[in-house]
């Protein structure tokens, strides 16, 4: 399979192990927008995080998403809500990816 981070893919295959709402993500194809790229730059991550948020806001399964996220402490953009934002709801990943910054908004 080629998915590339757990949640988000593009491969036509269905995968018995997803759960059952991410065959309604509207992001698939769109990687990049969810999960940061190697050392990137704050305001870039601002300008992305946005960007994804805008996605979401349109996704019918955006409440899943980020429950999905939180009891499972992915990494990235899930359902709206940054790491950043998951850990001020008290869902700290273990390694956070580009540590806490200040977020827009
Ligand atoms: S809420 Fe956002 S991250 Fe989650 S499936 Fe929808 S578009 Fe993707």
């Amino acid at each position: 399979m080629s998915m590339t981070t757990e949640g988000h893919t593009t491969d036509p295959v269905v995968d018995l192990t997803r759960p059952a709402w991410m065959e309604r993500a509207i992001c698939a194809g769109h990687t990049e927008l969810f999960f940061a790229p190697h050392a990137e730059r704050p305001p870039a991550r601002l300008r992305r995080e946005a960007a994804a948020r805008q996605v979401c806001m349109r996704c019918p399964v955006r409440v899943d998403c980020r429950e999905h996220a939180r009891i499972n402490l992915e990494y990235g953009l899930w359902g709206g809500e940054s790491e950043a934002e998951r850990a001020d709801a008290g869902y700290v990943v273990a390694a956070p990816i580009g540590g806490r910054i200040a977020r827009a908004g």
